[in-house]
């Protein structure tokens, strides 16, 4: 009796609900936080199984637990939601042990019932939240997809999968067009080696074998030093506007193209004209002096006069050719202080839009501190958009390998000397292609290298072209460094 009190004590006086039951299953003894949490009697706690103790989604599985537990001998552990004394279900966890006697007999089972109600919401509230991130992921008009750090597909959305026609287990390099392919893996490798984000226009093929364009974003997850945790990714369909942008390029081109022949046919008509005039005009007088001369005698006098007719007309065919030269000569440098290094990048900034859809991997080395160049800013500009554009037009065809561009300045005694270097078609005559009109392009107008070449002479400096030993072409030009070598008068 004395035990019994005390054992009684002790477990009302633990904070959780325990029971003790017979061999059998049968509630004999339950503390008093059981008897206050369920606000029942004993008695009627002996018949939990058929009141409302337990929640009734609950109990077919608690009673077939239970049930098995008592056949076996073995513990059972359970979670399942009990209504209280004020009518509200909450989530307990029960654990039913057997006390054995030392030949192994059962004597009691020992039931702890611990509330676990605080928990279950936090749990239900996460995963509602995983839910809605999940349903925001599914509803989003983008492919989503998350990678290991080392590049293993995880996990792709639904519209993914739909977009592609394909099983998770057999996306890959291959959904992207066979042109796309190469430069994607190595930009990839890229990324992997440096951990940093990435981007990509790419075509993708859709389950209908059609491949639109997507712009993709990769940005790394990295963890507290720096690591990358895995690689999530964004990739949105931009074909309608990369077509319209095709489009109106296209039109751009072909206007200029029709512009450029109508401008030198033109020009062609009008310097013909004001050439042929004084021409015509000296073989005319031409015969007249000759025919003063055959006379007999000679009529000195008129001959002299039409001589004189003759010089003047020659004059003004000069004139003519002189006005021409200086209609296409370059306006004079306008001289300022320049960082060689900044033009570059800003031509870079200029020109990116162009070098991504054309996936071509620029590179730069930029000797650093270099001295300060004096040029004319624009012009300087004008000549390095007009290589890093002919480099693009070069690479345009290159499909099998990687697209290089590198665009170096260095400092070579006292000159300064940048290098567009890129790996395309390459040229077979360097001299030739600083040659007014000539041009290899459908649309090309060939004067682009034959006005970089006035520029940068303007500027006291060389530009010349030489293949490179494995295919492609490297430009270099010059400009002095200091201003005395910048005497050379612009023509
Ligand atoms: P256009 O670009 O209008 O043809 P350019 O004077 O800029 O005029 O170029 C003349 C020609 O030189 C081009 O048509 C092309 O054949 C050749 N060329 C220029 N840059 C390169 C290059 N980076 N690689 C190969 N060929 C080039």
């Amino acid at each position: 009796m004395q035990s019994e009190l005390s054992f009684h004590n002790i477990v009302d006086g633990i904070s959780a609900l325990v029971a003790i039951l017979t061999p059998d299953g049968a509630v004999e003894f339950v503390n008093q936080q059981v008897l206050d949490y369920f606000g029942k009697t004993l008695e009627e706690l002996k018949r939990w199984a058929s009141t409302d103790a337990v929640h009734p989604d609950d109990l077919p599985n608690v009673v077939d637990v239970f049930k098995r537990s008592l056949e076996s001998g073995r513990p059972y552990d359970i979670e399942l939601r009990q209504r209280g004394a004020d009518a509200v279900y909450r989530w307990f966890h029960v654990q039913g042990l057997p006390v054995r006697a030392p030949d192994g007999r059962i004597l009691r089972w020992c039931v702890l019932q611990t509330d676990i109600e605080e928990r279950k919401q936090a749990e239900e509230a996460l995963q509602e939240s995983e839910r809605e991130l999940h349903q925001i992921v599914e509803m989003m008009p983008a492919h989503v997809a998350r990678m290991t750090a080392d590049g293993s597909l995880q996990y792709v959305n639904q519209r993914a999968l739909d977009y592609l026609g394909l099983e998770f287990g057999e996306i890959g390099i291959h959904s992207a067009h066979p042109d796309d392919q190469y430069p994607r893996i190595m930009r990839w490798r890229r990324a992997l080696k440096t951990g940093e984000p990435w981007e990509d226009t790419v075509r993708v093929r859709r389950a209908d074998g059609e491949y639109r364009w997507f712009y993709q974003r990769n940005e790394p997850l990295l963890d507290r030093d720096g690591h990358v945790v895995c690689w999530y990714s964004v990739a949105f369909d931009i074909h309608d506007s990369k077509e319209m942008e095709e489009v109106l390029r296209n039109t751009r081109r072909k206007l200029s193209a029709a512009m450029q022949v109508a401008t030198v046919a033109e020009l062609s008509a009008s310097i013909a004209h004001e050439i042929n005039q004084p021409l015509a005009s000296v073989v005319t007088n031409a015969h007249a002096a000759e025919t003063w001369l055959t006379h007999d005698p000679p009529n000195l006098e008129r001959a002299r006069t039409t001589l004189e007719r003759i010089i003047r007309d020659g004059h003004s065919a000069a004139e003519v050719v002189q006005r021409i030269r200086a209609l296409f000569k370059q306006s004079a440098p306008v001289k300022s202080s320049l960082d060689i290094n900044e033009i570059v990048d800003q031509v870079l900034h200029v020109l990116s839009g162009e070098l991504r859809d054309n996936h071509i991997i620029v590179e730069t080395e930029l000797e650093r501190d270099l001295p300060m160049i004096d040029a004319d800013q624009v012009q300087i500009q004008q000549t390095l958009i007009n290589l890093v554009h002919n480099a693009i037009e070069a690479m345009a065809r290159v499909s099998n390998r990687p697209k290089s561009l590198l665009l170096s300045s260095r400092r070579e005694g006292d000159d300064l000397l940048v290098q567009v270097r890129d790996d395309g078609s390459g040229i077979d005559d360097p001299a030739l292609v600083f040659e007014p009109f000539f041009t290899t392009k459908e649309s090309g107008m060939g004067m682009g290298l034959a006005i970089c070449r006035s520029i940068i002479e303007a500027h006291g400096g060389r530009v010349w072209a030489a293949a490179n030993g494995d295919g492609g072409t490297t430009f270099c030009f010059t400009l002095p460094l200091t201003s005395s070598a910048y005497s050379q008068s612009p023509s």
